[in-house]
């Protein structure tokens, strides 16, 4: 399968990743994680990417374009993958597909997890993360001993600054409008498909499964 994983913050989107890479034995593929990484092994992409981090630009859709293929050559992504956190853009969602129809390819499904805003903020306002660990806890369903001390490695838990309401509600709008192009994309691609994120975590990741199953078959 190779698929690609669209959420808003808070509805879940790393986890979900996870467990549908675990669950069909694909890698989890995050710019994130690969920009990261290039930095810290200091290669020639990660040299040019932190050009721009350091002078608080965007790192260009070119150079994540290259980070991307170069990824999805190894060997590993010859199953399948999952791409979380790209594409981020319509150029980048063009690439993908054209790199992929070069390689004799096409892109089985975008996930896009739907969850209404109201949810997002509400989860979102009561979560708490250990500044060590980055363990994170929720006000509501698993909240954080009283002491605000992290059971699992003994560091203070606070709430991120990004998870205050008015900066919540600045970063749903982003990325509503950030988003709604690409989603669009896909959708008259005939690629995009709707996950419901209300519910547990095996809840949505059951709706995820009977939803990639179904693509499986007509593939
Ligand atoms: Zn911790």
């Amino acid at each position: 399968m190779r698929l690609v994983l669209l959420g808003a913050p808070g509805v879940g989107k790393g986890v979900q990743g996870y467990l549908i890479s675990k669950e069909y034995d694909i890698p989890k593929i995050s710019t994130g994680d690969i920009l990261r990484q290039e930095i810290s092994e200091n290669t020639r992409l990660g040299r040019k990417a932190i050009n721009f981090i350091e002078k608080g630009e965007l790192v260009p859709d070119e150079v994540i374009n290259k980070i991307v293929e170069a990824r999805l050559k190894k060997d590993d992504c010859k199953k399948g993958f999952l791409l979380d956190g790209y594409p981020r853009t319509i150029p980048q969602a063009e690439f993908l597909l054209n790199f992929l129809s070069d390689e004799g390819l096409k892109l089985d499904a975008v996930l896009n997890i739907k969850l209404d805003d109201s949810t997002i903020t509400n989860r979102l306002s009561n979560r708490r993360i250990c500044s060590k660990c980055g363990k994170d806890f929720n006000l509501a369903v698993n909240p954080p001993p009283e002491d605000g001390i992290c059971p699992v490695c003994g560091g203070k838990i606070y709430q991120r600054e990004d998870d205050r309401i008015e900066v919540i509600e600045e970063r749903l709008k982003v990325y509503r409008s950030n988003t709604k192009p690409l989603v669009d994309f896909f959708r008259e691609k005939g690629k995009l498909f709707e996950v419901d994120g209300n519910g547990s975590i095996s809840e949505v990741h059951k709706n995820f499964v009977s939803i990639i199953n179904k693509i499986k078959d007509d593939i």
